[in-house]
């Protein structure tokens, strides 16, 4: 069989910020394996490549869980979904999808500047130091997405993944 294009988006480059990142996922069926799903992202602009194998069953309800521990943490690649919420306990951040939203590919770091720029001229000095200190790597933090659909991820081996049976509170 040959690799069959299921879906084609359009997203905001990690690299060079521009929306010229071409998401394009494939549903590919291996023998003795199953089926897969080829992820081949490019951007148009930079050239900034993005490609991941996953099993095609593990698209389901899950719940990520990242700690951020270290310097490097700050770069690992992050995909949320449209339909994943992102939550920051130790920040008291949470971001919930929203109708219109499309999917966001980004470091750890770019979550915490988007939310910044999100969060705009309600940030005064005190209660957005916290999120600055956390973007410096001064302060460990746990980045939680919580997605119905299954297809957000987190580049890190670190990761636990946990399946997600209802929407929890933070
Ligand atoms: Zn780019």
């Amino acid at each position: 069989m040959e690799p069959k294009l299921i879906s084609e988006l359009r997203l905001k480059c990690p690299v060079c910020g521009k929306e010229t990142l071409i998401a394009r996922d494939y549903l590919y069926e291996a023998e003795n394996v199953g089926k897969l799903i080829l992820s081949n992202w490019t951007c148009e602009n930079c050239n900034y490549v993005f490609k991941d194998v996953k099993p095609y069953e593990t698209a389901e309800p899950k719940k990520l869980e990242f700690k951020v521990e270290e310097e490097s943490d700050l770069n690992v690649i992050v995909y949320r979904s449209p339909f994943a919420s992102l939550y920051i306990p130790e920040l008291g951040i949470e971001v919930y999808p929203q109708n219109a939203s499309q999917g966001l590919i980004s470091t750890v770091e770019g979550v915490l500047e988007d939310i910044l720029e999100y969060l705009g001229t309600l940030c005064d000095n005190d209660n957005c130091k916290d999120i600055y200190d956390a973007k410096d790597g001064k302060i460990p933090f746990t980045l939680i997405l919580e997605d119905p659909s299954g297809t957000s991820f987190i580049k890190s081996e670190k990761v636990k993944i946990t399946q997600l049976l209802s929407l929890s509170q933070y």
